[in-house]
């Protein structure tokens, strides 16, 4: 858990970015609330019916820790 001032959300900071990928995030109230409409959200979650899921614009059902290095690697690649 991070200091307040350095969360997305009611006690900490709001964000406006062009994409957010939202990394193991369930989606609480609390954290949505700084999230400033992002142009597209994309939701990494094991979880299927994680509340993240109804704003997300993709939600990859997937184990982050496997997804995001195999991500990087083909980005990388590109
Ligand atoms: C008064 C108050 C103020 C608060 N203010 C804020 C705030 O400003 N900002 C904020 O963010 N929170 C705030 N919170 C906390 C908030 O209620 C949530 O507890 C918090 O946002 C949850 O964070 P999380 O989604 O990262 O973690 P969790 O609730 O633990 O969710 C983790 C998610 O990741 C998924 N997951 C777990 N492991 C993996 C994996 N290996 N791969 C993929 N998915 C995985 C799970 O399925 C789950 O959906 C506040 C709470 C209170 C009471």
């Amino acid at each position: 858990m991070v200091e307040h001032n350095r969360q997305v959300g009611t006690t900490g900071q709001s964000v406006a970015p062009k994409l957010y990928v939202a990394c193991g995030i369930s989606g609480a109230i609390q954290h949505l609330a700084g999230m400033k409409k992002p142009e597209f959200i994309i939701a990494v979650n094991t979880d299927k019916d994680a509340p993240i899921g109804e704003v997300a614009d993709v939600l990859v059902v997937a184990d982050l820790k496997q997804f995001v290095p195999t991500l990087t690697e083909k980005l990388r690649a590109l």
